[in-house]
């Protein structure tokens, strides 16, 4: 029994978890999603407090440019770039056996600065956040400032009082770790047993508190929370629950409307916006497929991209129940070589905002991503994680399948496909070692 009702119910109810539970790549349309205006107006997050959390990110901006010389060159503002992959658009082409309508790009949140991942977004911004408070708290700062002042000693002092704390696959404990270390707080990460060992020695070489846990994501951040409720000096980064690391995240959709204005991509009604998310526990995907909702409303489609083996926002979303219910109450198990995705609990908080703007969500096979990955690097040279590849499949599934013709034609936009743009996520890759992504390429190629 899973809450009162038999798995026999439950199917009756929802037959995609039929599909789920035998690992069978999934493509689920969103019935909830409502008109964008209506979505944003009953939105408990608002577009004031995206503003508000991009321009706390421009005071910060002298600092990082300091501290992060190599994001010195963007002036402190931590962005990917956004690129054309004719070669992989081709290669995907011959793949599906059928014209691709519209241009595919890929978002390099891979090579974002500072930690390699889309984690460099919602992580780093809430612990500035964190430290801005604490910093204005004391008398010592002032929003009128320029924050390099933060690099100076009485500011590690000041900070070195507090610690945050993280529970994460890997990817967001790097984020916050290295931000956190170098701001001066003490840091402790939580390390689900998917984290791979690289993380956990880089944190470890910049004097960061990794905590090794033998089970999934979901025990590492309950540890993390709880350890940081005894310390009220603690800041505890809660990836299930954050608002900040969710604005963290959807700032990323008003720097990407600057992208494509620059690259003269037209966004509009006629003009169709397709993004596809790689999903873990929701708040990246969601923060920015919120963002691109309030900037391009009706143009733009959202998609979030999982594995079969940890489809928790898919099965979340399609049920209603969130984070009442998880994959492996299904007996699915969660384990996935995407360990940024390997989580078997959506957020409830990210869930329930996103549930009236998102157009839909799919499962990918490991193989799969681990295909694209091969693909990718030989056909354009880009090297990503295998979570970072979830996305490659977005185009797939929504111009050539059923699922996906029905809903372009629910959404009356068959006639715009060819000049449609998809974006697909890359989430991460960049840190990764380099004989590590040798083993990634190669199992690529093996499929
Ligand atoms: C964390 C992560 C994601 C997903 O973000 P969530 O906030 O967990 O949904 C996707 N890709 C990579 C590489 C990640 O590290």
């Amino acid at each position: 029994m899973i809450l009162n009702k038999s798995l026999n119910q439950w199917i009756k109810e929802y037959p995609l978890i039929n599909n789920l539970i035998n690992l069978k790549e999934t493509i689920w349309i969103n019935p909830k999603k409502i008109p964008c205006e209506e979505a944003i107006k009953n939105s408990p997050i608002t577009i004031e407090d995206v503003i508000d959390a991009s321009n706390r990110l421009e005071r910060f901006a002298p600092y990082l440019a300091l501290v992060f010389p190599e994001t010195s060159a963007m002036n402190g503002i931590i962005e990917s770039p956004l690129v054309e992959i004719p070669k992989m658009q081709a290669a995907l082409r011959k793949e599906i056996g059928k014209d691709i309508k519209g241009k595919i790009m890929l978002k390099c949140d891979s090579h974002l600065p500072i930690s390699g991942s889309i984690k460099a977004r919602g992580g780093i911004y809430e612990v500035l956040k964190h430290a801005e408070t604490i910093a204005i708290d004391s008398g010592m700062l002032n929003l009128q400032d320029n924050y390099e002042i933060l690099a100076e000693e009485r500011f590690k002092q000041l900070f070195s009082r507090y610690s945050v704390a993280v529970g994460s696959t890997g990817n967001l404990g790097l984020s916050i770790g290295i931000m956190s270390a170098k701001l001066g707080f003490k840091v402790y990460v939580h390390m689900s047993a998917d984290a791979r060992q690289w993380k956990k020695d880089m944190l470890r070489s910049k004097g960061v508190n990794v905590i090794e846990y033998d089970d999934d994501y979901s025990l590492a951040v309950t540890e993390g929370r709880k350890q940081a409720e005894k310390d009220p000096y603690c800041h505890f980064v809660d990836d299930e629950n954050s608002k900040d690391l969710f604005l963290g995240y959807a700032v990323a959709a008003l720097r990407l409307k600057k992208q494509l204005e620059e690259k003269n991509i037209v966004i509009d009604n006629e003009h169709p916006l397709f993004v596809y998310l790689p999903c873990g526990v929701g708040g990246g995907p969601g923060g920015v497929a919120f963002g691109l909702k309030l900037m391009f409303k009706e143009a733009a489609h959202c998609f979030f991209a999982e594995p079969t083996h940890s489809p928790c926002m898919t099965l979340g979303l399609a049920t209603g129940y969130h984070d009442k219910i998880s994959v492996q109450d299904f007996g699915i198990d969660n384990k996935t070589a995407a360990d940024g995705l390997a989580v078997g609990r959506a957020s409830s908080f990210v869930g329930k905002i996103i549930e009236p703007f998102i157009s839909g969500s799919y499962t990918l096979t490991d193989e799969k991503m681990y295909h694209y990955l091969a693909m990718l690097t030989d056909e354009e040279g880009i090297k990503l994680e295998p979570s970072a590849l979830a996305g490659m499949k977005g185009y797939e599934n929504i111009a050539v399948t059923d699922e996906g013709k029905l809903y372009i034609e629910n959404e009356n936009i068959k006639d715009y496909m060819d000049s449609a743009t998809h974006i697909v996520w890359a989430t991460g890759g960049n840190m990764v070692p380099e004989e590590i992504m040798k083993e990634y390429y190669d199992k690529g190629k093996d499929i």
